[in-house]
């Protein structure tokens, strides 16, 4: 270890063209030497213990994987990325944290929109990485950040550099720092596979001579590590152990074959696949972006041409082309953890493909508040390895806001207006517009926040159907569906007059999935001309066309609105439900409107941050009312309908006040400026764990029926 710490360490110091020089003369003399172990090695081909086989009865599995090193590699990622789309495949991208570029989001969102997967490659890629456990874990912590923030679920070390025993301190489904043999690499021990391998987190893995030298520590740990736990799959059978599948490489990485060795074919990589395809084990490249060119001749002996890898891709489809299952590696990864994760004194090895399927989640975005609240339930659920598909109704402004989250959807059906009549019609239209899209993309269950057509629709076509709901007094549903998640202050009172809807319950409510992910942006400030000294009020008049809606509402928020525009301090911004709500409101009130002291904001604001910049919130009910008081926002309920059990919770524990009559409106608002202090780690994140585990139990049901 010391030769290669000091290697990092002066690595910086030597220039490229020096060292490729000497790297290359070693890397001659090994060659004569490794012939036996490379680039085949026999043993590798043992199959794991009870090893299925791959889905469909495959016969190989082929997975792409990129590790972008340098800004050069990052300029070349869309270039590389459409010729894998023009071939149909797909790939990961690694990218470094903190090296020397910086990942653009958008650059994210597009991969990922296109069906890439992105994950993480080292923390700064220095060599650094492994120079001591307490250095590790501390990286670990920034890795942790961006594997949540790129909705990563994979890591690869910079340089193959490893400690697969630490690795169990990232929040990863897999990790892929390895290779099957490959002996010119500066860790060289390979991991002797060609398949997947299961690395298992031993109970005691943080050792008892640490905790006892320091005890503070281990009890931070142990924190962390449960807190952790809600967020690991918990897996259903008692014989399964925890930890992550490490997926080697097992075709050699482009830079040993054409920078290193300067091959001038990809006869190399042929000539492996074609043993890997035998022995029906994992084809897994790792290929740089930043040592490809697209240059039809390139000149130098630094990069290597796209016609190697074009051609190396194009003879897979031709020689394979139905026989193997081109996957993602955190497909892989949540494909093979239940297999490899069996204990084998347990296994019956009468597992059959069919158990585990690749799962689908649909989920049905009816209404705006929908998109920033499955936000973070879809990139979790990514996360574990589950697929997502999305349809949203073309309704308020749900694409709009869908496409403010970059979420990559079917936009169907729209909104009927208030006729009840309409409104029936335009249920069954839309759920017969649903049946195309649930026919092809045959998920696994369906998921919603009160979508009633897809609860109905799901019925009809016998898939399973979970709906979160936070409000249990809306009026029923012509189905209902086989699963409901609910907050535990609904869940504890079991409203239900159906007994065949199966319950399950999160702490908190639902606005703690989300608004925790939120951090203010000031900007809105001059975009709403909002003056220091002011009192900001946030108004959402009460919804006239909702089927809970109750005229008194609409008295006291007339009755508000006339007494805060008189305070000279006050803006008000109006939030009308819809356009025709606003028409009529601007005809009917043109005071209102008067030298701007009441603002209606154009196009879509970010509901969270207009509440941030509010002093005080009223509002005729819905969820806005619940993001201000997750916020600490003081807000004062106008809704007069049934008051649901979240928002009566909320009252008794402070955090809410309902506005019961207009004598209410004197004594209990107070029109004050608030200080705005942001604490982002006060809300811890039980209610994003409980769904998420809830639906992966559910799931679970459905792998093993
Ligand atoms: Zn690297």
């Amino acid at each position: 270890m010391f030769r290669l710490r000091l290697y990092y360490f002066i690595k910086p110091l030597l220039p490229w063209g020096l060292r490729i020089v000497v790297r290359r003369y070693f890397a001659r003399q090994k060659l004569k030497k490794v012939s036996h172990i490379w680039p085949i090695n026999e043993p590798a081909a043992k199959k794991p213990d009870n090893w299925p086989g791959w889905p469909d009865g495959k016969q190989f599995a082929f997975v792409l994987t990129h590790d972008v090193e340098t800004q050069k590699g990052l300029d070349n990622v869309r270039r590389l990325a459409e010729l894998e789309m023009e071939l149909g495949f797909r790939s990961s991208f690694n990218f470094i944290p903190e090296g020397e570029y910086e990942t653009p989001d958008d650059l994210i969102v597009w991969l990922k929109g296109n069906g890439f997967e992105v994950g993480v490659h080292d923390h700064r890629h220095d060599g650094k990485l492994y120079t001591s456990h307490k250095a590790f874990r501390k990286a670990a912590e920034r890795i942790n950040q961006y594997i949540d923030k790129w909705g990563a679920t994979g890591f690869r070390s910079g340089f193959m550099l490893r400690n697969l025993d630490w690795l169990h301190d990232l929040n990863i489904q897999y990790d892929a720092s390895t290779f099957d043999t490959d002996p010119f690499e500066p860790q060289n021990d390979g991991l002797g596979t060609i398949f997947p391998a299961f690395i298992e987190k031993q109970p005691s893995q943080s050792s008892s001579q640490e905790r006892q030298s320091r005890p503070r520590d281990a009890a931070e740990e142990e924190s962390a590590e449960s807190e952790l736990s809600a967020f690991t799959p918990r897996p259903s059978g008692s014989s399964s152990r925890t930890g992550y599948v490490e997926l080697p490489y097992t075709l050699p990485q482009d830079s040993t074959l054409f920078l290193l060795l300067q091959e001038k074919s990809n006869q190399i990589w042929k000539d492996k696949l074609d043993w890997i395809a035998e022995n029906g084990g994992m084809a897994l490249l790792n290929l740089h972006p930043d040592y490809i060119t697209f240059e039809k001749n390139p000149r130098t002996d630094r990069k290597f041409s796209y016609k190697h890898y074009r051609e190396f891709l194009s003879y897979l489809k031709k020689e394979y082309n139905n026989d193997h299952w081109h996957v993602l590696p955190k497909k892989l990864a949540a494909f093979s953890k239940p297999i490899l994760s069996i204990n084998s004194s347990n296994a019956t090895g009468s597992q059959k493909i069919e158990d585990y399927p690749v799962e689908k989640i649909w989920i049905d975005l009816e209404n705006t508040p929908h998109i920033p609240f499955f936000n973070p339930i879809v990139k979790e659920l990514e996360r574990r390895g589950i697929d997502i598909s999305l349809t949203a109704r073309d309704a308020y402004q749900t694409c709009a806001m869908a496409d403010l989250y970059n979420f990559s959807y079917d936009k169907i059906g729209k909104h009927y207006g208030k006729n009840k009549l309409l409104k029936s019609i335009g249920l069954i239209i839309r759920s017969l517009q649903l049946i195309p899209f649930a026919l092809r993309e045959k998920p696994t269950l369906a998921l919603n926040h009160g979508s009633r057509t897809q609860t109905f629709i799901s019925k009809i076509l016998r898939i399973p159907t979970i709906t979160i709901m936070d409000y249990e007094h809306s009026s029923g549903y012509f189905l209902q569906p086989e699963w409901e998640i609910l907050p535990e202050v609904i869940g504890a009172n079991n409203f239900h007059k159906s007994k065949t809807t199966k319950v399950l319950t999160f702490s908190g409510i639902k606005e703690d999935v989300y608004v925790p992910d939120f951090t203010p942006d000031t900007a809105l400030r001059e975009e709403l001309d909002l003056k220091n000294g002011s009192v900001v009020i946030t108004v959402r008049p009460p919804a006239t066309e909702a089927h809970y809606h109750n005229p008194e509402s609409e008295t006291l928020f007339l009755k508000f609105m006339e007494q805060a525009r008189q305070n000279s301090q006050t803006k008000i911004i109006l939030l009308p439900r819809n356009k025709r709500q606003e028409t009529h409101l601007r005809t009917s009130y043109p005071d209102w409107f008067k030298l701007s002291k009441t603002i209606i904001p154009k196009g879509v604001v970010d509901g969270l941050n207009l509440l941030w910049h509010s002093d005080l919130v009223v509002s005729g009910g819905g969820t806005m009312n619940r993001e201000a008081a997750a916020l600490g926002v003081p807000v004062f309920s106008t809704f007069r309908g049934e008051i649901g059990a979240v928002d009566l919770h909320l009252q008794k524990e402070g955090r809410l006040v309902l506005i019961e009559s207009e004598k209410d409106i004197d004594e209990k608002i107070e029109i004050v400026s608030r200080k705005k202090d942001f604490n982002q780690n006060s809300n811890p994140r039980r209610a994003l764990s409980d769904i998420v585990g809830n639906i992966e139990s559910i799931l679970a049901q459905y792998r093993s029926n």
